[in-house]
């Protein structure tokens, strides 16, 4: 049995580039869990809380029950269900989970194989976390997950280039050029010598999900808005105009300044004869990963001066707000495994 290859290919119910991460997401978890308790089952109602806010932290917009994955994921040969019964699953129910005391553990014939080679359950975390996510979220979600994925387990693994990739080193220092050394959001240009720091090529749709690697696909983005860009609380509009969103919330000067200021500003870059960010990645982005619903502008200087009242200043940013999308996967699709 290849476990790795079949962690890596489980069967998602959303198709055409929408993320459906339930089962990666609970598969982490049971990875977490098996590090600790390698001989302790998860009671669903023992991990109900945890789970749900796995998936509305990192899952996609649209609510899910994490009822869905703890029962569907047993198809994927990787994960089993009892009840106190001994039955099987009982299905996707959140009350007869709860009720007939089901527990779901990783399938016997895995948790053999992680306990026989020490080097497995890194490499399952990491194609899971390759296959599903951008690299600059994986930190907070192993640590979100309790998985160490330090190499004292033998586990980091080196990834082979996939077909079609191109190098890493080369699509970033194109996305750098273009947008000449500085965060296509902030304009944040440091650099140590002459070597460019704390910028990074961000790809708009994901990687893992059909994103190519060129310049229609990528901002260069300093560290920070590359992070909160991947996490949804920074996207962009039609007009390519920064949308922040309302779920986002700092209270400090420098999150007003570094995120909330950010609304509805302009990209900066990239110059002349460069590919811009293609809308269809744009509308990935915003259905996938964007978090709710954007911010409208705050109105400081013209407004105020010419003495527009709160409701005819919303009446003006309105009409320069973009109008929200359908978020890709409906609830109906999600429980269709
Ligand atoms: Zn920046």
């Amino acid at each position: 049995m290849d476990w790795v290859e079949r962690v890596g290919n489980l069967r998602q119910w959303a198709q055409n580039g929408a993320r459906a991460p339930h089962k990666p997401l609970l598969m982490l978890y049971a990875l977490g869990w098996f590090q600790r308790s390698p001989l302790r089952p998860m009671r669903y109602s023992e991990i109900e809380h945890d789970l749900s806010e796995l998936l509305e932290d990192y899952g996609p917009t649209h609510r899910t029950s994490p009822s869905y994955p703890f029962h569907h994921l047993v198809n994927d040969g990787v994960w089993e269900v009892r009840t106190d019964s001994g039955a099987a699953s009982p299905g996707t129910g959140v009350r007869v989970l709860r009720e007939s005391g089901a527990r779901g553990q990783l399938a016997g014939g895995l948790r053999a194989a992680l306990s026989d080679d020490p080097a497995l359950l890194g490499q399952l975390a990491q194609v899971l976390l390759d296959r599903h996510f951008p690299p600059s979220v994986h930190p907070d979600l192993t640590a979100a997950v309790g998985l160490d994925l330090e190499p004292a387990d033998g586990t980091r693994i080196v990834v082979g280039q996939a077909p079609g990739r191109r190098r890493a080193g080369e699509l970033r220092r194109d996305v750098l050029i273009a947008y000449e050394y500085r965060c296509a959001f902030c304009g944040f240009d440091g650099s140590i010598g002459r070597v460019p720091v704390g910028l990074e090529a961000a790809h708009v749709r994901w990687w893992a999900f059909q994103g190519p690697d060129d310049l229609a696909n990528c901002l260069c983005l300093c560290s920070l808005h590359h992070k909160l860009f991947d996490r949804g609380v920074l996207g962009l509009d039609s007009g390519r105009r920064i949308t922040v969103s309302r779920e986002f919330v700092g209270q400090s000067q420098a999150a007003r300044q570094h995120v909330l200021e950010l609304t509805g500003r302009a990209l900066i870059g990239p110059q002349n004869g460069s590919a811009r960010v293609a809308p269809a990645h744009i509308t990935w982005h915003t259905a996938q990963v964007f978090r709710g619903e954007p911010r409208i502008a705050e109105q400081h200087g013209p407004a105020e001066r010419h003495g527009l009242t709160e409701r005819e200043r919303h009446g003006v940013t309105k009409q320069h707000g973009r109008v929200p999308e359908q978020h890709g996967v409906t609830e109906q699709q999600g429980s269709t495994a």
